[in-house]
């Protein structure tokens, strides 16, 4: 854990001007971002660092005075609770809160702890104008943000994310939701937080694993929106792990990666924040990726099958003339470099990659919208992969495993 912090930049004293721009668009500042969607929603993301500094007045800024019920998974809540206790303790009203620790991971991300989520809120006096808040990665968030948009018809809820994955990704949308019915993310709802706060500190307790997971949802934006990102990310595929992230470069190239990462993510969803259009770029990486995940028995983490995803997407796009082969090898040898797998046998099998297309056909209202890169930093959708197709992918994958070593290829 990081302790109290010298770097002042965010380190507040007045309230921070939570204002958003009428204007259509991601408006950038020094603290993160202000989001205008075309349908008219507004909501902010905030980068700091040092979030449960008893100096650092974001959060409180955010909560302003209101009533507020925090939930949390055991082991967040074992790492940071204290600090929790302590931020809250300093900086808001006593009695106006509560902290919960609630169960998390895959399979209890379900309505019974939306439930659960509610009953603790209720039980603890919260009203209309209070707010609920998560934190924790994206499983927590996703139940939260859910759990608060149907308690009372809708409460605001806050995040402040502690994954790699829920900083870049669940954090800059505004979709919750919970597993059911057999499926992932089948209940939920759009439901924009009045605060979602990343603080980049936090992950220095972060598993491995789940930094990798979240450099999968970094490749994502960077193949398809993001060269320089790309290029940034080869440089540096490791940047998130180890422990030196109190040395400011680290820091600072941390800060710039998952800031970049962030926009990329912004400017693609403000125009489709509800999901209107079912052709959607950043699905890149998630067509074949629900199957594998859920054939694996959640063997291979969400992220790594993103990762497989992408390389075979990379493959098929070679195979169909959409990308260079030179292309396609970076993109496989940056998943390698940081640490991600790019293949699975038992589950990248021709007849199991057919049958994600299907069910990708039926999420997307009868198209595939198989997003292709056509560069690093371009990509389009198909509708159509023969079976030709994606059984030489296959084999490409397989002959050229580890695409080539970063250093050659540019
Ligand atoms: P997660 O929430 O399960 O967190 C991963 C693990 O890291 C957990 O074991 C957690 O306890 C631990 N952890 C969290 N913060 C930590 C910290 N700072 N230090 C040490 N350990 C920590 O997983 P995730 O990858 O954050 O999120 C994945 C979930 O997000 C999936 O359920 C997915 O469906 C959802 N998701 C939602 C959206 C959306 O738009 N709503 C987008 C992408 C993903
Ligand atoms: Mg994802």
């Amino acid at each position: 854990m990081s302790g109290v912090h010298s770097r002042p930049s965010h380190v507040r004293s007045a309230p921070l001007d939570r204002w958003i721009p009428e204007a259509v668009g991601v408006h950038e500042d020094a603290d993160g971002f202000a989001v205008r969607a075309s349908d008219g929603t507004g909501y902010r993301v905030d980068i700091t660092d040092g979030a449960l500094d008893a100096r650092n007045a974001l959060l409180a800024d955010v909560i302003d005075h209101r009533r507020v019920q925090v939930f949390t998974g055991p082991t967040v809540h074992r790492l940071y609770g204290n600090r929790l206790r302590d931020y809250l303790g300093r900086h808001l009203e006593p009695g106006s809160w509560q902290v919960h620790e609630i169960p998390t991971g895959e399979t209890a991300k379900t309505f019974t702890t939306v439930e659960l989520v509610c009953a603790l809120a209720k039980s603890g006096g919260l009203d209309r104008r209070g707010v609920m808040m998560a934190m924790g990665g994206g499983v927590t968030a996703d139940i939260v943000g859910f759990a608060a948009s149907v308690f009372g018809r809708g409460v605001d809820h806050i995040r402040l994310t502690t994954t790699l994955l829920s900083q870049v990704d669940v954090g800059v949308g505004v979709k919750t939701g919970v597993n059911a019915l057999g499926s992932k993310n089948m209940l939920g709802s759009y439901h924009p937080a009045l605060g979602s706060i990343s603080d980049l500190d936090l992950l220095t307790t972060l598993p491995v694993r789940e930094i990798r997971c979240g450099m999968a949802e970094i490749v994502k934006m960077a193949v398809i929106l993001g060269a320089d990102l790309f290029t940034a990310l080869e440089m540096q595929p490791r940047l998130f792990e180890g422990s030196d992230a109190a040395h400011p470069r680290t820091a600072a190239s941390r800060n710039e990666v998952t800031r970049r990462a962030m926009r990329l993510m912004l400017d693609e969803l403000h125009t489709n924040l509800r999901e209107r259009d079912l052709a959607r770029l950043v699905d890149f990486g998630h067509t074949f990726s629900p199957v594998i995940e859920m054939a694996s028995g959640h063997r291979i983490a969400h992220g790594e099958s993103v990762a497989i995803d992408m390389a075979l997407s990379a493959r098929i796009a070679a195979v169909l003339g959409q990308l260079s082969n030179d292309d396609a090898d970076r993109i496989v040898a940056l998943l390698t470099a940081i640490g991600l797998p790019v293949d699975d046998f038992p589950t990248c099998t021709p007849r199991l990659l057919t049958s994600a297309m299907d069910a990708a056909r039926a999420r997307r209202g009868q198209r595939l919208n198989l997003v292709l890169p056509t560069a690093i930093g371009a990509a389009t959708f198909v509708d159509d992969v023969p079976p030709g197709v994606l059984d030489e992918a296959l084999l490409q994958m397989r002959r050229r495993p580890a695409g080539r070593p970063l250093g050659l290829v540019r």
